[in-house]
């Protein structure tokens, strides 16, 4: 053990960096861990995203690194596998390096920003236009979807609140079920019936399209059927990309299962905060890099000591 970081920051996406930035321009002692798996990798570019709406997300988060690096502030790549509180103060990071080895590193405070992993459709065709006409984010992408046909794919009441909302955009949408069962009761397919959604519940054989430009132009179904249209969204859900609020016991928030935080970004566990898209929030990536810098302001005056307070 060399030495006891102020921070351990775990991720650096748009809320590890962020943070990682504001911990290093507060001029604590920050080291950064991330194993390439950023969320948006399959993005073509990252809308909404204020001065740079549109940047590759790997030049967002190159330029994120940088600007870190210049302060000051250490980024590891490195899988954390296990997070462990010794005390209020002191928390331990166990990292896996190449052939089995393993590191441990120490800090004063940890910062959880590891994001979550999207559940993604299981059908050919799925990465050749995944990020480029396939999404799962009204937020990030109906915009472009605007007047165009959008297949939804998904089921239950929450696609189907899903399929509605995308009418802000075009009014040419339908909704699939890849042969699940919709699980849509009567008023739910009414409502969509109104906005002349259908419904359609055979199971996929393949997304068809350009693949090296990456644009849609049908789903394929398993009966030779086909579906034209030129964007789909997904609803399938989310789950955390790691297990390492687990590991500490953190409270998770009862409404959606992420991690539940106060309104300094720390969790139900003293010394342990979070951002970005493991806490109930939006998940975009303006909000998580808002979160990290909130999150940074918060470890920071808790790490100043009682003298220099009033
Ligand atoms: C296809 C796609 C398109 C999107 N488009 C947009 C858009 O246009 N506009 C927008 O605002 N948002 C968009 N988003 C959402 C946006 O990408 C996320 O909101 C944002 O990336 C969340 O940032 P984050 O820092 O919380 O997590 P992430 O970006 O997911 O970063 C998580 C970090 O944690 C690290 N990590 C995870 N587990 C470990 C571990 N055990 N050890 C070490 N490191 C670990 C990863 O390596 C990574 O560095 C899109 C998402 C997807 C999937």
């Amino acid at each position: 053990m060399e030495k006891i970081y102020d921070c351990i920051v775990i991720g650096a996406g748009p809320a590890g960096l962020s943070a990682s930035l504001f911990l290093a321009r507060y001029l604590h002692s920050t080291l950064t861990f991330h194993n390439n798996s950023a969320r948006n990798q399959y993005a073509h570019g990252v809308h909404g995203f204020l001065g740079h709406h549109g940047i590759s997300p790997a030049q967002l988060l190159a330029r994120g690194r940088e600007e870190v690096e210049e302060h000051g502030g250490l980024i590891e790549e490195g899988c954390v596998t296990k997070v462990d509180r010794l005390s209020d103060d002191r928390f331990r990071v166990t990292t896996a390096g190449k052939e089995q080895s393993t590191s441990t590193f120490e800090a004063r405070r940890l910062l959880l920003a590891t994001g979550l992993r999207d559940l993604t459709p299981d059908c050919p065709g799925f990465r050749e236009f995944y990020g480029i006409s396939v999404h799962h984010c009204p937020d990030c992408d109906g915009y472009e979807a605007r007047d165009k046909r959008i297949a939804v794919l998904g089921s239950g009441t929450k696609t189907v609140g899903f399929a509605l909302s995308l009418l802000t955009w075009t009014d040419r949408i339908s909704l699939i079920t890849n042969s699940e069962s919709a699980d849509i009761n009567a008023h739910e397919r009414a409502r969509l019936a109104s906005f002349d959604i259908q419904v359609r519940e055979q199971s996929i054989a393949a997304l068809e399209g350009d693949g090296p430009s990456g644009h849609l132009r049908g789903v394929r179904f398993s009966d030779g059927d086909l579906l034209e249209c030129d964007s789909l969204f997904f609803n399938l859900g989310t789950e955390p990309a790691s297990g390492l609020h687990q590991m500490l016991h953190c409270r998770l928030d009862p409404d959606c299962g992420l991690v539940w935080v106060d309104h300094e970004q720390q969790t139900s566990v003293k010394g342990v905060y979070a951002a970005g898209d493991i806490t109930p929030k939006s998940q975009l990536a303006i909000v998580a890099a808002a979160e990290g810098a909130m999150a940074a302001i918060h470890i920071h005056q808790s790490l100043i000591p009682k003298e220099r307070k009033l």
